[in-house]
């Protein structure tokens, strides 16, 4: 595929960090990859989200050789590397668990990789201090990981993954064990090593809001499949089906049928709405209509109508109020029955509370068709 203009000045070089073409992997009776495709940038910082058994973690020991194929490729740097085994790919894994050697110093653990490449001593203890510097570990090189703890052994994992200079850098769900504060760290931490070597890294989570402060782009996957991929905010205002959207945060949907003029009739107003598939053929044809709580706008529930096209709104009754520090989150009993999620920020400015009556309105740019369901 032909590197974008836009891509090329991000610096982006065309050449794929890591290609999977069609690849199935099958445990049993279990196809834990269906024909997976993917084309990972180099240097790009790629996450792999989806629920517990989609096929995460068995997407990256394909790329690490740790996974057998039924059928399909794996290319880094534009070689397939099928018959290459493990050891030789020149990719470093970070594991949920660490990992690491209870018996080993920190030290000790880094220079594993490189002691059995055949560094040489004194280029491998130059390399160890650097990689424990590069993760914030100077001067813990000499502790055992019993000594250490979840997060900085993570860290000693993540050094050990570094410093053999892998072409790949794979990380497994690697915040997974760590409390909240810590995670907002080390994320940032992963965040700063990725921009500062440049690595080609494929990151695989579970969390959208890890996945979306994190990636250049994300692909979703359900059931072994990729139903999504694309950068963290076209993903979620634009999902191209269902389940992505969902997978991605709360989300409303409102029914409408498209007339003539391309606008969307909706039971709660009609909608001039840009982000609606061709209208060619599909007058008079039903669509689903959909916006993230952060688009609804909670008004008094007297607010006039807003301009034909351009707004939809509807009125409710605040059902349920949950204050965030910094929002708020409403559940609202839509007229139609259903339940709207709304957000809201500055809650100190928020006077809506629990059973109060209310309009929720959608400015028409911020609603999108839902395809696929
Ligand atoms: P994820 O990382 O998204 O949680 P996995 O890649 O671990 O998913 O697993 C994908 C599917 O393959 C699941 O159904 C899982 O139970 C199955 N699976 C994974 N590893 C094995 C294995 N070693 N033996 C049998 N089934 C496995």
């Amino acid at each position: 595929m032909a590197a974008s203009a836009a891509g090329m000045a991000r610096g982006e070089t065309g050449v794929n960090g890591v290609t999977l073409s069609g690849i199935v992997v099958r445990y049993g009776e279990v196809t834990a990859l269906d024909r997976v495709s993917l084309d990972v940038r180099k240097g790009e910082m790629f996450l792999l989200l989806g629920p517990s058994g989609c096929g995460k973690s068995t997407l990256l020991r394909a790329v690490a050789g740790f996974a057998a194929l039924e059928s399909g490729s794996v290319s880094i740097g534009g070689r397939i590397v099928n018959d290459v085994p493990p050891h030789l790919r020149n990719t470093g894994m970070v594991f949920q668990n660490y990992a690491l050697f209870p018996h080993l110093t920190a030290a000790e653990n880094v220079a594993f990789g490189l002691r059995s490449r055949g560094v040489p001593e004194a280029e491998r203890e130059s390399r160890v201090k650097d990689a424990l510097r590069m993760v914030g570990l100077e001067g813990l090189g000499g502790r055992k990981p019993g000594e250490l703890s979840g997060g900085q052994q993570q860290r000693v994992a993540l050094a050990r993954a570094l410093v053999i200079r892998p072409e790949v850098l794979l990380l497994d769900e690697p915040l997974s064990n760590l409390d909240a504060r810590l995670r907002m760290e080390m994320r940032e931490e992963i965040r700063h090593i990725h921009r500062s070597t440049g690595i080609t890294t494929l990151y695989v989570t579970h969390d959208q809001r890890e996945a979306m402060a994190l990636a250049d782009r994300i692909a979703v996957l359900d059931r072994g499949r990729v139903v999504a991929t694309g950068a963290p905010e076209e993903l979620y205002y634009d999902p191209p089906n269902r389940f992505a959207a969902s997978f991605l945060g709360d989300m409303n949907m409102v029914e409408g049928r498209l007339s003539g003029d391309g606008q969307v009739e909706t039971p709660f107003g009609t909608v001039r709405c840009a982000r609606v598939g061709p209208a060619a053929g599909r007058t008079g044809g039903r669509l689903r209509l959909f916006c993230r709580p952060e688009c609804v706008r909670l008004l008094p529930p007297d607010a006039p109508a807003p301009a034909e096209g351009e707004a939809i709104q509807v009125s409710g009754v605040v059902a349920a109020r949950a204050f965030q520090g910094d929002h708020c989150v409403f559940s609202v009993r839509i007229a139609t029955g259903e339940t709207w999620i709304a957000t809201t920020a500055s809650p100190r400015k928020i006077h809506f509370r629990e059973k109060d009556a209310v309009a929720c309105r959608v400015n028409a740019e911020d609603m999108a068709e839902l395809r696929d369901g």
